[in-house]
């Protein structure tokens, strides 16, 4: 007999973008971090951590940081959910919403792979529905695939295309269930589905901490719903998701909201600088919304490409599926950064 449910004897986990192997230097442009540093506002509130703040719990709602999100965004304090990362929140969703083949999870593909293990876990059936050729929105499959929740990342990952607002209208409009929009890269994008939230009563917004705020090693995210859809939601979450160090430093970070903006901006210059880079040695690159770009090689040799760089001290994650045959996903890294990538590239040829 297995020590586990059939479920998890049956799933393959999620396997994140490797870590460099201690003590060795690498330019790690695998798992679209920040290549710029947090906000010294928030380097200087891990200061205010006293003896006092660790030994006692957190506060379970997070109430300052969710203060500083209303202030920051203009949604009420009330309207904002807390997790250990953007990832704590879909797994809450998917805990308190899916089950079985009753309540499926939907989502268009290629997408964020975790949508799958998170369904896998609960267990949960999942609808995976391909995007249109130029990444259209299938909204009439998506729609008809009945979901209790249907997961739409918005920059989309890996393919870096944003869905129109019309679009996520009409999905809000048309299913029964839960829309959750997940905007993690929404800090290099163009606009936010957020408006929509006040629309209908199934969207939740997810964001994250983790890319525009440089803040990936404190495991930071929020959604934005209204307070009866995050009702539900409320009774699923672990009581101290977020620990103090986070409610501190999460705080600051989202107060200095000029700070985000400006290192946003140097990623979204250097990420056309990277494509016209790319595209002159022979890539197919389309255009990205996230930081974060997704290039084919010329001579359909993706993965060989990797593993060179990688020998060469680059990390970069390849794919290569359904949707995404042969392929790299860089994340913009410094100026300084992408010329080393853009060197090797060169040399490999
Ligand atoms: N959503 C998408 C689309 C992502 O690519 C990521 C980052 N891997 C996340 C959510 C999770 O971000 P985090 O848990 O760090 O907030």
């Amino acid at each position: 007999m297995s020590y586990f449910r059939p479920a998890i004897d049956a799933m393959t986990g999620y396997v994140p973008g490797e870590q460099p192997k201690s003590g060795i230097k690498v330019i790690k442009l695998n798992t679209n971090e920040n290549p710029y540093p947090p906000s010294p506002k928030a380097i200087a509130a891990l200061q205010t951590i006293d003896s006092d703040s660790l030994r006692r719990y957190p506060d379970p709602f997070a109430h300052e940081f969710c203060q500083a999100v209303s202030e920051a965004i203009g949604v009420p304090k009330d309207w904002v959910i807390v997790g250990n990362g953007s990832d704590d929140v879909l797994n809450i969703l998917i805990r308190a919403c899916a089950e079985g083949r009753d309540r499926k999870v939907v989502y268009p593909m290629p997408t964020y792979v975790l949508y799958r293990t998170l369904a896998a876990m609960q267990p949960s059936e999942t609808v995976e529905v391909p995007y249109g050729e130029n990444f259209e929105l299938p909204i009439e499959q998506l729609v008809a695939a009945n979901g209790a929740v249907t997961f739409i990342a918005s920059p989309n990952s890996p393919s870096g295309h944003s869905v129109s607002l019309e679009d996520l209208r009409k999905l809000a409009q048309q299913v029964s269930g839960i829309v959750a929009i997940d905007e993690a890269y929404v800090d290099f994008a163009e606009y936010s589905a957020l408006p929509l939230v006040q629309e209908f009563d199934n969207v939740i917004v997810l964001r994250t901490l983790s890319k525009g705020y440089s803040l990936a090693g404190l495991r930071l995210g929020f959604g934005i719903a209204n307070p009866k859809l995050l009702s539900g939601l409320f009774k699923v979450k672990d009581s101290y998701n977020i620990d103090a160090v986070a409610i501190a430093v999460g705080t600051a970070a989202m107060r200095d909201q000029e700070y985000k903006n400006a290192n946003a901006n140097k990623v979204k210059t250097s990420r056309s600088r990277l494509i016209h880079d790319l595209k002159n040695i022979g890539y197919t690159v389309p255009r990205s919304y996230g930081n974060f770009v997704l290039a084919t090689p010329p001579k359909g040799n993706a993965e060989e490409i990797y593993l060179k760089l990688k020998e060469s001290g680059i990390l970069v994650r390849y794919f290569n599926q359904a949707g995404l045959a042969d392929k790299l996903r860089i994340t913009v890294g410094t100026d300084e950064q992408n010329q080393a990538l853009y060197d090797q590239l060169t040399l490999i040829g």
